[in-house]
């Protein structure tokens, strides 16, 4: 459901949802998926509730999303506090 993806595989992913075959996925060559802080969501897999919790915890792990218009992705970006508090990757 979740998972860290390499580029290949994110070109992969985003040549399948254009053509509807695949899940969304981020359009590959601009984004911190290659530097490993990155995440996409198979959001087709989340349930509701589930991406509501998300969305409402998810910063107090580290995770926030960074492109408006990209639910599916997020990055780690803790904030001192959290990394203080041992929060893990
Ligand atoms: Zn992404």
């Amino acid at each position: 459901m979740v998972g860290n993806h390499r580029a290949c595989k994110q070109t992969e992913l985003y040549e399948a949802w254009k053509v509807g075959a695949g899940n969304p996925a981020a359009k590959p060559g601009f984004s911190n998926h290659q530097s490993g802080r990155a995440i996409d969501i198979n959001l087709l897999g989340v349930p509701k509730e589930t991406y509501a919790w998300l969305k409402k915890n998810a910063a107090r792990y580290g995770f926030r999303r960074t492109v408006p218009s990209e639910p599916w992705h997020w990055e780690y970006s803790p904030p001192r506090r959290a990394v203080a508090r041992g929060a893990r990757r």
